[in-house]
C-alpha cells in the first residue's frame, strides 16, 4: 500500500446541520490544491479526509505542503496503511518510522480503533506493538507521559494506518463557506496580513489595488502581484483588480487643502472597493487597518473613511500590535516581499499635518468641491484585471 495523507477536521466538525456542506467544501479544495502534485483520491470518513495518491507519479511533498496550507483543517499527517492485523501492524511500524525510532530516547503507542470488529482493545493493541518496537529499538524508555516520539495507529475501516506525530495545519474554515469580500492590498505588511486572516475565516477574496502613475513604479505594482502569488496558496485563485488613482489624487491635492488630503483619498478607495465589491457579490471590505498605527487610523479617522464605505469593513488587524502582525507575515511568506523598499500611492503627496481628529462634517463639505461619481466611474473603467493561478 502507498503512502497516503491524513488532514485532521478542525471546527468544521462543530457544525450541525451544515456540516455536510462544509465539508463538501473542504474536499473541493483539497482536491484543488492537491491536483497540481499528481492524481489523487481526496475523501473523508470519521473526522479525517483521507489524500491517497492514485499511482507513483505524485509528488507526496508537495500535496503535503499544499495540503498545510488549506483552512478548515488542524493537523496533517504522513501515514502509511497496512493490513489490519498486528503482525502486519508492528511490521510496518518498523520500516516506516525506523528513522524516528533509531533517534528517539523514549516512545509511546497510542491506537484509535475506529472499526469495533478489530479483536483487540486500543490498549491491548498499544500494548503489543508498543512491546515488540521497545524490543527492536532498545534506545527507546516507554514513557507515556512526555515521550519524544508517539507512534500512531488507527485502525479504520478498510485499512490500519501507521503514523508519527502530525503536524498542526492551517486551521480556520474551508475557503468559500464565508462569503467572499474584496480586500484592498497595499504593497505593505499590513493588508497581505489581513487577507490572510479573513481567507482564514473562509472568506474567499478579490484584490483590489490602487497604483498612481508616475509616482509610483511599475516595479511596486510587480510587487503587489508577487504579494498577490504568495497569498495564493492560502487564499486560493485570485483576481487583483488594479485601479489607476492618479487622477483622483491629484483632483485632490488641488481642490482639497492638504490636511484633508489622506482621508479623502481613503473615502475613495472605499468607494471603489465598494463598486467593484457590487460587481462580484462581495459582502464586506477588508483592510489592514490597525488602531492608532497612522493618522488616519485613529478612531475618528477610521468613522470618516467608513462613512464612505455601504459595506461593513472588516479590519482583522485592528487590535494587534506590530509585532504581532510582522510574526505572522514572516510565517505566511509575505514579509520579505513587503519590506521591498517601492513607494505605494499612500505615500505619495502625504500631508505634513494630517487631521488626527476629523469631523465628519468638514470632510464631507471639503469633498465636495470634487466631483466624486465622475472620478470614481473614470478610475473603474480603467482598470487592469490580472488572475493570479495557484
Ligand atoms: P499596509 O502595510 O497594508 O500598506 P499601512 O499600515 O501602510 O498598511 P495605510 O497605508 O494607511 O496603512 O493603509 C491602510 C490600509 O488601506 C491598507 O492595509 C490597505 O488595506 C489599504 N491600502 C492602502 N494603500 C493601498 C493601495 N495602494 N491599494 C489598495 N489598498 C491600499
Ligand atoms: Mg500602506
Amino acid at each position: 500500500m502507498q503512502e497516503m495523507i491524513l488532514c485532521k477536521l478542525g471546527e468544521v466538525v462543530l457544525k450541525g446541520l451544515n456540516r455536510r456542506s462544509f465539508e463538501d467544501k473542504l474536499i473541493a479544495n483539497l482536491r484543488r490544491r492537491t491536483a497540481k502534485c499528481g492524481s489523487f483520491r481526496v475523501y473523508s470518513k470519521q473526522s479525517t479526509i483521507y489524500v491517497e495518491p492514485v499511482n507513483g507519479d505524485c509528488d507526496l511533498d508537495r500535496a503535503f505542503d499544499a495540503c498545510r496550507k488549506v483552512f478548515g483543517i488542524i493537523a496533517v499527517s504522513r501515514a502509511l496503511p497496512c493490513e489490519k492485523d498486528v503482525q502486519a501492524i508492528i511490521a510496518t511500524a518498523k520500516t516506516y518510522l525506523h528513522e524516528q525510532m533509531s533517534r528517539a530516547r523514549s516512545f509511546k503507542v497510542e491506537s484509535k480503533r475506529a472499526d469495533k470488529n478489530f479483536p483487540l482493545t486500543s490498549i491491548q493493541l498499544s500494548q503489543q506493538v508498543g512491546g515488540a518496537l521497545h524490543q527492536a529499538y532498545p534506545n527507546m524508555a516507554v514513557d507515556v507521559h512526555h515521550p519524544e516520539l508517539t507512534v500512531f495507529i488507527e485502525i479504520r475501516d478498510t485499512a490500519a494506518y501507521v503514523h508519527g506525530p502530525a503536524v498542526e495545519g492551517a486551521g480556520g474554515l474551508p475557503l468559500g463557506m464565508g462569503g467572499t469580500a474584496v480586500s484592498l492590498l497595499s504593497g505593505g505588511i499590513d493588508s497581505p496580513v489581513s487577507s490572510y486572516m479573513m481567507a482564514r475565516r473562509g472568506v474567499a477574496l478579490e484584490m483590489v489595488h490602487f497604483f498612481s502613475p508616475p509616482y509610483t513604479s511599475d516595479a511596486a505594482k510587480e510587487k503587489v502581484l508577487e504579494l498577490a502569488q504568495k497569498l495564493a496558496p492560502w487564499c486560493g485563485r485570485m483576481t487583483v483588480q488594479i485601479v489607476p488613482f492618479t487622477e483622483i489624487q491629484e483632483e485632490i491635492r488641488r481642490k482639497c487643502p492638504e490636511d484633508f488630503f489622506t482621508l479623502i483619498m481613503r473615502r475613495f478607495m472605499m468607494r471603489i472597493a465598494g463598486c467593484v465589491a457590487q460587481e462580484v457579490g462581495a459582502k464586506a471590505l477588508v483592510t489592514g487597518e490597525c488602531l492608532g498605527q497612522v493618522a488616519s487610523q485613529t478612531m475618528e479617522a477610521l468613522r470618516v473613511t467608513e462613512d464612505a464605505a455601504e459595506l461593513p469593513v472588516l479590519r482583522p488587524l485592528i487590535g494587534m500590535d506590530k509585532e504581532q502582525i510582522v510574526r505572522v507575515a514572516r510565517r505566511i511568506g509575505t514579509f520579505d516581499t513587503s519590506i521591498l523598499p517601492y513607494e505605494d500611492c499612500c505615500t505619495v503627496f502625504t500631508p505634513r499635518h494630517p487631521k488626527t481628529k476629523p469631523h465628519l462634517d468638514e470632510v464631507r463639505k471639503v469633498e465636495s468641491a470634487l466631483d466624486v461619481d465622475a472620478l470614481v466611474e473614470r478610475a473603474l473603467s480603467q482598470r487592469e484585471r490580472v488572475r493570479i493561478k495557484l
